[in-house]
């Protein structure tokens, strides 16, 4: 990547993003392609349509963008997708991102299905990347190849030892399955809270058209609490990251457990955070259809002051909260986005 001018550094003294709720927005996750390796079942059809390239923003587009939020406020961004790793030269845009580390910037992280970061996980630490969050849905390979439709299992756990190899703090994301996973969350937990990570448990979300009905997969997690709490002792931890996962400390493996619980327990009072698509499409809710386009004002004549209008109308339209339902068979997605495209 060029080294990019601070193009989009407002003047000091620049407006912080409040929203018309008063949260302050101190959060961005960054979608840097919507393509990916894999295929999750319940994240996207196997004959997926992929944006054309020219829509998607480049590299250089989305580290002026990363300026523009760090600007008016954004502290920690996270790099996502589709699979982030599998954009060429993306390691580029950590590096140049990692260099606002202490200048603006707190934290940079990353979330990744791992099968391409025993390629990457010491050049991203050395780009100033701590943490990386990590998605497993199983340790049994032919469930992840059912799963993912790909059998890339070894590859993903050469991924996982690189990341703990190479000093990165890893935490699992793992979505509850009905009739797949299930019965495999409490030995996932042992697993991960015995390689010192820490696990959040995902309810699935009805984000895009897939195959099957979500319905038929949907695992409350007050169900697999329930049973983990048959085992161990969970204690809830009242921190909590301004995110949607309320954490607990299971006292037998001293590890913690996340759970985010989006369809049976609401969590949108305390959210910080604003999504921006490999297009540029800024969505201030995930679940909401609300969106800014700045990729025009990027492109346009005058981008930094059409930026900063931009996301002044995204403080104006973030939604209190959204409104998923996943409790009826054959109900279209929440909105028809996929998640891969929103960034997860
Ligand atoms: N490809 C990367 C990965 O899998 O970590 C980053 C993008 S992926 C869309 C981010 C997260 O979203 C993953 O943890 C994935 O399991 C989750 N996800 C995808 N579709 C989902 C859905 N419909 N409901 C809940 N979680 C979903
Ligand atoms: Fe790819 Fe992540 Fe979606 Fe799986 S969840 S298909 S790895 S984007």
């Amino acid at each position: 990547m060029t080294r990019v001018r601070d193009v989009l550094l407002p003047a000091p003294g620049a407006k912080p993003l409040v929203d018309s709720f008063q949260r302050q927005i101190s959060y961005l996750r960054l979608s840097v392609t919507d393509r990916c390796d894999l295929r999750c079942s319940y994240c996207m059809p196997e004959r997926m349509t992929f944006l054309p390239r020219k829509d998607v923003l480049s590299l250089e587009e989305l580290f002026q963008l990363s300026l523009g939020f760090i600007a008016r406020g954004v502290r920690k961004i996270r790099v996502t997708g589709g699979e982030p790793l599998v954009r060429r030269d993306i390691i580029d845009l950590f590096r140049a991102l990692g260099r606002k580390l202490g200048d603006g910037l707190d934290e940079l992280a990353l979330t990744t299905n791992a099968t391409r970061l025993a390629l990457h996980a010491d050049e991203l630490a050395r780009a100033g990347v701590r943490r990386v969050n990590i998605s497993l849905d199983t340790r049994d390979r032919a469930r992840f190849e059912a799963l993912s439709r790909r059998d890339a299992l070894p590859q993903v756990l050469e991924g996982v030892a690189a990341a703990k190899a190479a000093g990165l703090k890893v935490k699992i994301n793992t979505v509850a399955l009905k009739g797949s996973n299930q019965e495999e969350i409490p030995d996932l937990v042992a697993w991960a809270h015995g390689e010192g990570f820490d696990l959040t448990l995902i309810e699935v979300m009805p984000l895009g058209e897939v195959e099957q009905d979500r319905v038929d997969h949907f695992l409350p997690l007050s169900e697999v609490r329930a049973r983990l709490e048959q085992r161990w002792t969970l204690t809830p931890l009242g921190d909590t990251t301004g995110g949607p996962a309320r954490y607990d400390r299971v006292r037998e493996t001293g590890g913690r457990l996340g759970m985010i619980t989006p369809l049976t327990n609401n969590f949108c009072a305390g959210c910080n955070r604003l999504r921006v698509t490999a297009t540029g499409q800024l969505y201030p809710c995930l679940g909401g259809g609300e969106r800014v386009d700045l990729r025009a004002a990027l492109r346009s004549e005058e981008p930094e002051a059409n930026l900063q209008a931009a996301l002044d109308e995204a403080m104006r339209i973030k939604p209190e909260r959204h409104h998923f339902d996943i409790s009826r068979r054959g109900v279209a997605p929440a909105q028809p986005r996929h998640m891969s495209m929103t960034g997860g």
